[in-house]
């Protein structure tokens, strides 16, 4: 493997943050480039050990933190945007170097993640209460919103630096202390934010950052510690609902972000360059590696070959390679596993019955990359259909009636985003709801937006992240009864 280091910037850390200070283990787990393969940085892995000193760094910071006034808590997180949007260049390089996609899209992921921290700033301020008479005019009920504790925040690969803003922004502005436990493929951006926000003002143990590989015995240590009150995870299904059991022992509240399979639904009366453009954007953003991608594109007969001949196109003409190279429109996938995977996707749902209008091969040049992909004719029971591709490769379904469709597009375990293109809004808003998913682009691609409250249903996960609803998260509601 080639060492690839001397592209980090010389300040890049490389340690964990546990209160406050930088500190080295001998552990080390090797982060590396997926369009070569080489190594960009050694990375010290916390042990369980380690993991719970950064927890108890957490808990010390605690008191101090969220009585610290709101608008001093905003104000670093206003200073944490700021910071981040004035490295937003170098922040993007390196997301590029550690997660693979193209610089356009990590620069949009930089302005996209610096945004939470802005939205939270002023949410910080805005922390609500009320004040009533009871019903029975016995008394008064009074309620506010504390902080809920230490909270713990593990986070995946594909967005490294947006979904831990997601989550330290609400947290800080609630009045959290946190452990961010980023995914270890990608660890390098969490780090840099993490230094970002000490340059921001933010006090020792307040924001703790560990990379113990592997995750699960240090995560489970640190949900047993009896000091972390919430778990806000971001990743798999599968890891989600293993966390939900363990957090399930200490009765931790937890917000889940998990995986989606998202339809695309054309309607016969879409507007088809403006339903190409948003299948682009559904599809391609992050080279398919979105939680919201667009994984199943159910399209009416009366517009399919139109659509399939127009999305062919769009994707024939995208450029695979090196994210950093300004030629590049789609980069490589974050790991030979993943390439793999979308590879043996490919290939189950073209031996039954599907035909490929363009890619369906994995990269030749070395690199983790895999060609765009359209499948036309996929068979309803294809298993690309069934799970998440988190590639770029689009399978399109044609449908003749619109129960049939809803009956189809719902009838998986997933439900976070769906995709409807239609020019009769009535029949957009009646499709919108009857979709089972916590969100829908409704002549739109695109829905992420710090803030809209960003959440699935089913199997989709638990509780919502961006919006007031993110602050909500962190809070509990406390009520008092009172006379005088
Ligand atoms: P993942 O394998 O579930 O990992 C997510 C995080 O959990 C990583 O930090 C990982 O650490 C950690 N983890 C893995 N196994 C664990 C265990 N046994 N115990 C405790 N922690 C564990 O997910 P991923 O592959 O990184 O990310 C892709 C998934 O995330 C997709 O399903 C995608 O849909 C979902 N996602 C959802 C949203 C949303 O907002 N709904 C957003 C983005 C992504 P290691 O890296 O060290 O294994």
């Amino acid at each position: 493997m080639k060492n690839s280091q001397q592209k980090l910037n010389a300040n890049q850390p490389i340690d964990s943050l546990i209160n406050g200070k930088w500190q080295k283990h001998s552990k080390k787990i090797d982060v590396t480039n997926p369009v070569d393969g080489s190594i960009l940085a050694q990375v010290s892995s916390a042990s369980p050990d380690e993991c719970l000193a950064a927890v108890d760094a957490a808990q010390s910071a605690f008191a101090s933190w969220k009585s610290t006034a709101p608008r001093a808590r905003a104000e670093i997180l206003r200073k944490s945007f700021e910071l981040m949007i004035a490295e937003q260049e170098s922040l993007a390089r390196l997301i590029t170097l550690e997660n693979g996609k193209v610089l356009s899209d990590a620069r949009a992921e930089v302005a996209y993640a610096a945004e939470f921290f802005r939205w939270f700033s002023e949410e910080a301020v805005r922390i609500d209460g009320d004040y009533r008479r009871a019903p029975s005019g016995t008394n008064w009920l009074m309620v506010s919103r504390q902080p809920v504790g230490v909270a713990l925040l593990a986070t995946p690969w594909n967005f490294p630096a947006a979904m831990a803003t997601r989550k330290i922004g609400p947290a800080l502005a609630a009045g959290c202390t946190v452990v961010l436990k980023p995914a270890s493929e990608t660890p390098l951006t969490a780090l840099a934010i993490a230094e970002i926000m000490q340059r921001a003002g933010v006090p020792a143990g307040v924001v703790n950052v560990v990379v113990p590989s592997p995750a699960g015995p240090a995560v489970s240590a640190m949900l047993k510690s009896d000091i972390v009150r919430k778990l806000s995870f971001t990743g798999s299904t599968q890891v989600g609902a293993l966390l939900l059991a363990q957090a399930a022992e200490k009765i931790i509240n937890c917000t889940m972000e998990l995986g989606g399979n998202a339809p695309f639904i054309v309607c016969q009366d879409a507007d088809l360059a403006s339903a190409v453009d948003g299948a682009m954007l559904a599809k391609m953003r992050n080279g398919g590696a979105a939680c919201t991608a667009a994984n199943r594109f159910f399209v009416h007969e009366k517009i399919y070959d139109a659509f399939a001949e127009a999305l062919t196109a769009r994707m024939n003409a995208l450029v695979l390679g090196d994210g950093l190279d300004a030629k590049t429109t789609v980069g490589p996938l974050v790991s030979k596993s993943q390439q793999q995977r979308v590879a043996d996707l490919v290939d189950e749902a073209k031996s039954s019955g599907a035909k490929v209008a363009c890619g369906g091969f994995a990269a030749t040049d070395g690199s983790f990359g895999y060609a765009p992909t359209v499948l036309t004719e996929v068979a309803l029971n294809a298993p690309i259909l069934r799970e998440e591709i988190f590639g770029p490769v689009a399978p399109l379904i044609r449908y003749t009636d619109k129960d049939d469709l809803l009956a189809h597009a719902n009838s998986v375990e997933h439900g976070l985003v769906s995709y409807v293109y239609t020019r009769d809004l009535g029949s957009g808003m009646r499709i919108s709801e009857a979709l089972e998913s916590g969100m829908v682009g409704l002549n739109r691609g695109l829905v992420s937006d710090p803030a809209a409250p960003f959440g699935g249903v089913k199997q989709s996960g638990l509780g919502r992240e961006g919006a007031h609803d993110g602050l909500l998260a962190f809070l509990e509601t406390k009520y008092v009864a009172g006379n005088w």
